[in-house]
Formats: structure tokens, C-alpha cells, sequence
């Protein structure tokens, strides 16, 4: 893993040019600040409204969208994916010229082609692995917040410059700019939300019901799952610790049971079903689903949050809210 440090990345590249933040929402207000603190000349595009009344109390000058990407140098990319490329369309691509770079924060839109920047524009990626409140928050601290970073097309023989000078403003540098590519980031980001973070989620809901229908308690069982915060803090461990090595920390008769019982719970054919989740997000199935689902104005996205939300254990949650949860 190659990593950037402070000493890689000159804000220098930034200096003389105008960054246009598109969309001043979670990530776009958190890098227009840092950035304006690095010493960098900052427009936001946006429509109308609360955001834009936001980005002007923070003392920006607000523009209209298409107004902003004409203007800008680099231009970051900072509204939801499944908006962007419609947003791209309509505003944006009239207004590329040679010399303006293109940044993303996630590389989605690149990765399935939703949106085609014409070849005489630099394509970048600097995508921070939090969100922008800690993007923020860390960049006040001194700490700064880890990001990948990743150049798609170098049309001006610079990109990387440009896009190690992003990283350096928003303060990515000081813990680490990760280089990737468009494709690995993205499909990594998709497994993980469609296999990893699937079985997690199936195994928890799975082992709600199990347990409910065999008699337990249903709060009891929410607050052992997860709701007593000891899920989140073995997670916690895991990150600090080592994956395998937290198991120290509990008992022996659950290092045993886990050991043991764990291949016959998920048999090594699962990795077959795992392989199936790649392969549906790199041939651009999941995709092609998700931007139907789109069109059809979210149906099936309806359906399943009204399911989950109808499930038995939202209902079984209180308690351990009340027990567990901040300030107790
Ligand atoms: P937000 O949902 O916070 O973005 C909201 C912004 O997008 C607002 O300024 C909003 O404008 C604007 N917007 C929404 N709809 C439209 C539209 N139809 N036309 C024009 N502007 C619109 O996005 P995030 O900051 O969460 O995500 C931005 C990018 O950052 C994404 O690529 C995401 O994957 C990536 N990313 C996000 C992370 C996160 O922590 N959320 C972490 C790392 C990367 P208004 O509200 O004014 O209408």
C-alpha cells in the first residue's frame, strides 16, 4: 500500500487556482472549510436553499452550479452519487474546458460510466474514510483524516500533483493519502455494503428471530446483539488490537465456542456466495439495478426500509437505549 505523507504534497498546485465546491452538504462544508483555512481560494455551486444560506454564513461565495464549474479550476464533485450524474449533465459539462480537473470522493460514477468527462480534463479522486463532520473535527484537531486518493485520467500531465496538493488542503496528508484506483475503491466500498456489512446485518436479524421464536426475551436479545454497545466496542478492539488477537480479551469458553462453532456456521462454501456479491458489482449488474430502481422513482428502496422498519426489534431496542446508550 503505497501511503502520501505531508512532504509528498504541495499545496503549492492549489495556490494560484479556484476550487468549486458542488454541493455543500456533509462532505462538500467540511473540505470548503479546511480548504479555505489551507490557504485556498474557494467557491461553492449550489441551489438555492438552506445549504447555500449555510455556505454563505460560513462565508463563501455562492453560485449557481453550472456558474461555479465555469469559474473553477478543480471542481469537486461533493452531491450524492445517484444525483451526480444528472447534476453533470445539466450543468456541468457545457462548462469543461481544457487546464479544469474533476474530483470525486467516491469513485462510483467513474467506475460505471454514469458519468464521461471528455479526455481534455484531469479525473481525480481524493475520498476521505470519514465523515466530513470528523473530516472537519480532525482538521481543527492538528490529527487530519485518512483518505484514498487516485488519478483516472491526466489529460494536463499533473493530476497527481493536483490531486496529492486536494489531499494536502483538506488534511488527508497529515494521516495519510492511500493511493487506489477508481475501480478498487469502489468495488471494494460496494463489497463491503453488499457482502461484508449484508451478512453482518442478515446474521443479527437472523439471530433475532431464531431466538425470539425459541422463547427469549426479545429486549434482552436486541441488547445482547448489539444494543449494549459490546458489539461496537469489540469492532473497536479489532481496529485497535488486531482482529484475532481481541479474542484474548474474553473468556475461553468463548474463544472456544467461536473457534469451533464458526466454520459450521459460515462453511468455507461461503466464500463462493461472497465471490457471487463481486462479481454482480464488477460486471456492473448491481449497478445497472440501482439505476433502474432510480427511474422507477425507488419502489423496491420504499418496500424494503417499510419492511425493516415494521421488523420486531426496533420495538426491542428501548431499553438498551435507555441502559446503554450516551451519557450512562
Ligand atoms: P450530501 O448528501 O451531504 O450532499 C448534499 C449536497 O448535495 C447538498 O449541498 C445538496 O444541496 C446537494 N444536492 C442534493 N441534491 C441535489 C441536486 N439534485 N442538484 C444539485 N445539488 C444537489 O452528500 P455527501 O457529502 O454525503 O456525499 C458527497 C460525496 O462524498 C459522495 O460522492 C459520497 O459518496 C462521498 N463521500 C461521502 C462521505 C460521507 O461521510 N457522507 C464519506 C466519503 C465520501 P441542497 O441540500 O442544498 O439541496
Amino acid at each position: 500500500m503505497k501511503i502520501y505523507r505531508e512532504k509528498d504534497a504541495d499545496l503549492g498546485a492549489l495556490l494560484d487556482k479556484t476550487v468549486a465546491v458542488i454541493g455543500y452538504g456533509n462532505q462538500g462544508q467540511a473540505q470548503a472549510l479546511n480548504l479555505h483555512d489551507s490557504g485556498v481560494r474557494v467557491i461553492v455551486g449550489n441551489v438555492e436553499d438552506e445549504s447555500a444560506e449555510q455556505a454563505r454564513r460560513d462565508g463563501f461565495t455562492v453560485l449557481p452550479i453550472a456558474e461555479a464549474a465555469a469559474r473553477g479550476d478543480l471542481l469537486l464533485l461533493l452531491i450524492p452519487d445517484e444525483l451526480q450524474a444528472k447534476v453533470y449533465r445539466d450543468s456541468i459539462r457545457s462548462q469543461l474546458r481544457p487546464g479544469q480537473t474533476l474530483d470525486f470522493a467516491h469513485g462510483f460514477n467513474i467506475r460505471f460510466a454514469w458519468i464521461k468527462p471528455p479526455p481534455k480534463v484531469d479525473v481525480i479522486m481524493v475520498a476521505p474514510r470519514m465523515i466530513g463532520h470528523s473530516v472537519r473535527q480532525r482538521f481543527l484537531d492538528g490529527a487530519g483524516s485518512p483518505a484514498y486518493v487516485a488519478v483516472e485520467q491526466d489529460a494536463s500531465g499533473h493530476a497527481w500533483k493536483t490531486a496529492l496538493a486536494l489531499a494536502k488542503g483538506i488534511g488527508a496528508t497529515r494521516a495519510g493519502a492511500i493511493e487506489t484506483t477508481f475501480a478498487q475503491e469502489t468495488e471494494l466500498d460496494l463489497f463491503m455494503e453488499q457482502a461484508t456489512w449484508a451478512a453482518v446485518d442478515r446474521a443479527f436479524v437472523l439471530s433475532f428471530e431464531v431466538l425470539v421464536e425459541q422463547g427469549f426475551d426479545p429486549e434482552m436479545v436486541a441488547l445482547e446483539l448489539y444494543g449494549s454497545y459490546e458489539a461496537a466496542e469489540i469492532m473497536a478492539e479489532m481496529a485497535r488490537t488486531g482482529f484475532f488477537r481481541q479474542g484474548r480479551l474474553h473468556s475461553h469458553t468463548s474463544q472456544y465456542g467461536t473457534f469451533s462453532r464458526g466454520p459450521r456456521v459460515l462453511p468455507e462454501s461461503f466464500k463462493r456466495v461472497l465471490l457471487r456479491r463481486l462479481e454482480d458489482i464488477r460486471s456492473g449488474r448491481f449497478a445497472r439495478e440501482w439505476r433502474r430502481e432510480q427511474e422507477a422513482g425507488y419502489p423496491n428502496f420504499q418496500r424494503y426500509w417499510d419492511e425493516a422498519l415494521a421488523h420486531a426489534i426496533n420495538a426491542a431496542e428501548e431499553p438498551g437505549r435507555e441502559l446503554f446508550g450516551p451519557g450512562r
